[in-house]
């Protein structure tokens, strides 16, 4: 048997970063930038106002106050979206709204709640009473004071957010290079499996794997394809892996255990290339990784929880490294745990557990349902997958655990 750190680091060494693509802009949200993003102008365009107020020469209030109040003359009214006309002089002011250019002359603003109208209610041709001073630069936004023309906005390696999406489009791009999305394809096996749209018979069940799959890819910034489900035949099964080079990685759930029917490895080792593990973990000790025809292979075992345990230690960190994110792991975080746990000291488990944020500080964590490997709720009601390490056999309540937070996205290895 090998360690989980030893098949993960073996697996993760064969993967390469996919190509990149050019995407429309909000497509590439959650994906990888390929190339920098570089601002085609400056970020502000030019000095604007912070607020609605008006726009004024520092200088000439700086003595204002409420029973101190300086009066100005008002030139015009300057808009967001228009140009100012005029220059302000000593004495004077013009109305300006937030995000309007600020007029030659002027060197602050100061805001509407510091004013009181005087003459034609404050408007051009009028007059204003400033009753606050304003330093130089006060409310005033200044030209690039977020981007200069020619600058890097955004990092090759950097993952796309909405904030990301924003910088792009103020700097003028409609289109982003990112790493491609894996196609990962996905097929089940098993004679027992029916669709999900169907009742099952005698000895049947549903296939849910498939979903879960398809599911967990997409979170993984794949791009899921179920393939269906293949019949535990040389045959079926050969048919259906034989598809894996039209994908950029192939992923099957079920056949790869010590049963009489289990011939996806046989079929693997006909058409593919073929590591077989037997992994120090629990759920999912059988492990398959391979190529078939130069597409990455997993065969993960078929007891739902195993093909989700399985897919979160080995198949997510080869997605997202394909998808050219640098970080590959989830967090992992300290809890005490709430209660005594006895394992065999021949493997490390993964127990489905909920870590919650004590009060004082700290997390506690607990498992979160009945852990046989054949049951989903536990992965349902959990958050994280408590670790606890091969060549220990009981932890009692209080001690602190190692947690693997699976509600959160990208941690340090
Ligand atoms: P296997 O690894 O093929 O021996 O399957 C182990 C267990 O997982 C069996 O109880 C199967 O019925 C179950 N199983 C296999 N594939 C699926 C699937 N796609 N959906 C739900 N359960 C499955
Ligand atoms: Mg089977």
């Amino acid at each position: 048997m090998i360690t989980v750190e030893e098949a993960t680091e073996q697996v993760l060494s064969r993967i390469e970063p996919l190509p990149a693509e050019r995407v429309d802009l909000v497509d590439a949200l959650g994906r990888v930038l390929a190339e920098p993003v570089v601002s085609d102008i400056d970020v502000a365009p030019f000095d604007n106002s912070a607020m609605d107020g008006y726009a004024v020469r520092a200088a000439d209030v700086a003595g204002a106050g409420d029973d101190t109040p300086v009066t100005l003359e008002v030139l015009e009214h300057i808009p967001a979206g228009a140009w100012p006309g005029r220059t302000v002089g000593p004495g004077q002011a013009s109305r300006i709204m937030t995000g309007a250019p600020m007029p030659p002359g002027a060197d602050a603003v100061v805001m509407v709640e510091r004013i009181r109208p005087g003459e034609a209610a404050g408007g051009p041709g009028g007059t204003v009473l400033i009753c606050a001073p304003a330093a130089a630069r006060e409310n005033v936004r200044a030209r690039a004071e977020e981007v200069r023309e020619g600058e890097t906005v955004l990092l090759s390696g950097e993952t796309v957010g909405a904030a990301a999406i924003g910088l792009a489009a103020s700097v003028g791009h409609a289109e982003l290079v990112v790493r491609r999305r894996p196609r990962v394809a996905i097929v089940s096996t098993g004679d027992e499996l029916v669709d999900v749209t169907e009742k099952p018979g005698p000895g049947k069940i549903r296939n849910s794997n498939s979903y879960t799959l398809a599911a967990l890819v997409r979170l993984a910034g794949g791009e899921p394809h179920i393939l269906g489900v293949a019949r535990d035949t040389m045959d079926d099964t050969r048919a259906l892996l034989s598809r894996a080079s039209e994908f950029d990685l192939m992923v099957t759930t079920g056949g790869v255990s010590m049963g009489d029917f289990d011939v996806v490895k046989v079929v693997l080792e006909e058409i593919g290339e073929l590591d077989f593990w037997k992994v120090a973990m629990r759920p999912g000790a059988p492990q398959t990784f391979g190529t078939i025809d130069g597409t990455p292979f997993f065969g993960l075992p078929g007891n739902p929880t195993s093909t989700m345990v399985g897919f979160e230690m080995f198949v997510r960190p080869v997605i997202r490294k394909m998808a050219g994110f640098t970080s590959l792991v989830r967090p992992r975080v300290l809890a005490t745990l709430s209660h005594d746990v006895k394992k065999k000291p021949d493997r490390r488990y993964f127990l489905r557990s909920r870590i919650t944020r004590r009060p004082e500080g700290g997390y506690s964590v607990a498992i979160a349902g009945n852990q046989s490997s054949a049951l989903l709720t536990a992965m349902h009601r959990g958050n994280c997958l408590m670790s606890l390490p091969e060549g220990e056999s009981f932890f009692a309540a209080g001690t602190e655990v190692m947690c693997i937070r699976l509600d959160m996205e990208e941690g340090t290895a």
